[in-house]
């Protein structure tokens, strides 16, 4: 099994048999086997359809812990139809784990999100503003994360949303590990790397 070399457990292994992935991709081959051990920042530059949901979704959920009660990934995304299908994604991913992803973005009925927020939330997948929202409502804390992501960063600076990102990060504790995404990387997107990331890997697909 090409998935368990790169160190996955029983029970995630399972869950991809059932979702039929039977062989990592090249994207997943390099980053799965780096988020399990190393504990070093990357930046990602791969196109979408490349498999990267899975790349970092599947040591989140091998490296985090079970209902904590507070939040410990947060995920950003452009879109409200991005949040929506990484958050469907990961879980797909969870097997028998208990753990509660949870996409949250505007044009959602913010009752709906404090509800499940107050029910406790390990995995935030959210948009920008409306993540910002929640900051300010005091329904989100971030304030003990293990893993910040930036997804399809290039594209969220393209959308004006560069000022939020830096809004959320200063809203989360310094010793998370970092992970950013992109298509392509703009001057703009390797600075704030520069700016935020401990000292990070740069891979390539
Ligand atoms: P992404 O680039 O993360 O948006 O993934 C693109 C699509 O490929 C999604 O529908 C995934 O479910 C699927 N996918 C990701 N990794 C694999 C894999 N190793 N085998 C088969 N399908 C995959």
């Amino acid at each position: 099994d090409k998935f368990k070399i790169l160190g996955l457990s029983d029970n995630t292994l399972k869950a991809l048999r059932e979702k039929g992935f039977e062989v990592p991709t090249p994207i997943q081959e390099k980053i799965i086997p780096m988020l399990l051990k190393e504990e070093m920042d990357i930046v990602g530059q791969a196109q979408t359809g490349t498999g990267k949901t899975a790349a970092f979704g599947l040591p989140l959920i091998e490296k985090i812990k079970e209902r904590t009660k507070t939040v410990q990934v947060i995920i950003l995304t452009p879109t409200r139809e991005l949040a929506i299908q990484i958050s469907e994604e990961i879980n797909s991913f969870k097997g028998n784990k208990k753990l509660q992803i949870v996409p949250i973005y505007g044009g959602q009925s913010i009752e709906q999100q404090l509800k499940k927020l107050r029910e406790g939330v390990d995995i935030v997948v959210g948009t920008p503003g409306r993540v910002i929202d929640h900051i300010h409502r005091k329904s989100l804390k971030l304030g003990d994360i293990s893993y910040f992501i930036l997804d399809e960063a290039d594209e969220m600076l393209n959308m004006g949303f560069i000022e939020d990102i830096e809004k959320i990060l200063k809203n989360t504790n310094p010793e998370k590990r970092m992970l950013l995404f992109g298509a392509t990387m703009p001057p703009e997107i390797l600075s704030l790397a520069e700016k935020y990331m401990r000292e990070y890997q740069f891979i390539g697909i």
